[in-house]
């Protein structure tokens, strides 16, 4: 059984041994957050594009304020925007505002907190001695016309929005969001909006798993649920295979009906491993069948969302266009003991909160990987390591944040 670091390692590399590289599409700007930039976006300009005053305050000359208490004579001011033709000559100031070009001949900000004005007209009292280049932001000081300031296969936050706008991209090229099929298996699972039999359960997995897809970047192609069948159940893993991956719940582990594994080999797939050292997920499957990437994830939701994370999401990192993000793990301080028995790394649901100014972590007692009621009270998973299995009230521990809620 591979650990689940070494599974993720083995995906990423047979999915970046694809080398699939993503179909390009011109976004607005504005809809841009959480796809990856295909090309690169330079400065068309310097930043700052002028000597911009970095507090309210008043320009001056450094020399005439070398000692605290100069008295200076206030020639004018200039605001944010605005222009200010003259020079600013020995014994002279400017009043000037945050964001402001900084005149010819000053080559000092004070700001106005460190300045008395009031005594005789136009005059102010420096009160802070001044050293040249105080609280200006130089012209080209922060980039360069033509500085590359996102590379491609940059992820696009909201900083990188925002230096896409100052720059003036109001349209940008990145990759087309993977589409990634999702389809549940098992006999006893109907849809959402149907009533199930006494036996039956609803596909929770479907909507869950589709959100998650999106929370990573991708396009959730929803295919339903097949039944424990294997001629429909092929039919469906085919239609699945015609995105750019499959996720497929259920039907992985060990009992008669789980057939998942066997269809897809049936259908040529390589596998890459169809086990892991986790608990819940402990089933998980990989492999590519027909050129694309598919997980027979296990069908109890909790395994379900578990495996995904650890490795579906950075397959569709790599899918999307962009480099593999690494796991997302917090350390936070354990406010009950615990201790596992299975030697297997648990990932269990728990409760991040910052009460007392310090990460703590309680676990919740649950009933296992289909009890998503307390994984729902909670907003992440409690990482126990296979190698540390007892877990001290008051350590340090890991945890698995639950995306899109930390
Ligand atoms: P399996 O991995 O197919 O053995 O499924 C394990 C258990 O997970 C089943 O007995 C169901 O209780 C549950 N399960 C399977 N598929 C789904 C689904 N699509 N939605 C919710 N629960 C499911
Ligand atoms: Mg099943």
């Amino acid at each position: 059984m591979l650990s689940y670091e070494d599974a993720r390692l083995k995906v990423i590399e047979v999915i970046a041994g694809l080398r699939r590289i993503p179909v390009r599409e011109k976004l607005k700007l504005a809809n841009s957050l959480g796809r990856i930039l295909a090309g690169e976006i330079a400065a068309d300009r310097d930043y700052p594009p002028f000597d911009r005053a970095m507090r309210d305050g008043f320009a001056v000359r450094a020399a005439d304020c070398r000692e605290a208490g100069a008295k200076l004579r206030v020639i004018g001011e200039n605001r944010a925007g605005g222009e200010f033709a003259k020079t600013v000559g020995a014994g002279e100031c400017l009043q000037i505002m945050t964001g402001a070009a900084v005149p010819q001949g000053a080559d000092a900000v004070v700001m106005i907190e460190h300045t008395r004005t009031g005594a005789r007209e136009n005059e102010v009292t420096i009160e802070r001695a001044a050293e040249a280049g105080m609280n200006i932001a130089p012209r080209g000081s922060e980039s360069r016309a033509g500085d590359v300031l996102l590379h491609a296969k940059t992820l696009m936050g909201y900083a990188e929005i925002a230096i896409a706008g100052q720059v003036g991209c109001a349209e940008l090229e990145v990759y087309r969001k993977p589409r990634v099929a999702i389809l549940s298996t098992g006999d006893e699972v109907v849809a959402v909006d149907a009533q199930p039999g006494p036996f039956e359960i609803r596909n929770s997995n479907s909507v869950s798993l589709a959100a998650q897809v999106e929370l990573a970047g991708g396009e959730a192609v929803l295919l339903g649920n097949a039944p424990d069948r294997v001629d429909e159940l092929r039919k469906m893993i085919d239609r699945g295979l015609q995105e750019d991956a499959l996720v497929l719940s259920g039907g992985v582990s060990m009992g008669k009906y789980d057939l998942v594994e066997d269809v897809l080999r049936a259908l040529g797939a390589e596998f890459f491993f169809d086990a892991l050292a986790i608990r819940p997920g402990r089933p998980a499957v990989f492999g590519i069948c027909n050129g694309k990437p598919v997980f027979g994830l296990p069908g109890n939701p909790v395994s379900t969302m578990v495996t995904f994370e650890l490795l579906a999401v950075p397959a569709i990192d790599i899918l999307s266009g962009g480099e593999a993000r690494p796991l997302p793990l917090l350390k936070a301080k354990l406010s009950r003991g615990i201790e596992q028995k299975a030697a297997l790394t648990h990932f269990l649901p728990a409760v991040l909160d910052w009460a007392n100014g310090e990460a703590t972590v309680s676990g919740l007692s649950w009933q296992g990987s289909g009890d998503i009621a307390t994984l729902a009270r909670g907003n992440c998973f409690l990482v126990v390591h296979q190698s540390k299995l007892k877990l001290a009230p008051g350590e340090w521990v890991d945890v698995m944040p639950r995306r899109g809620l930390l």
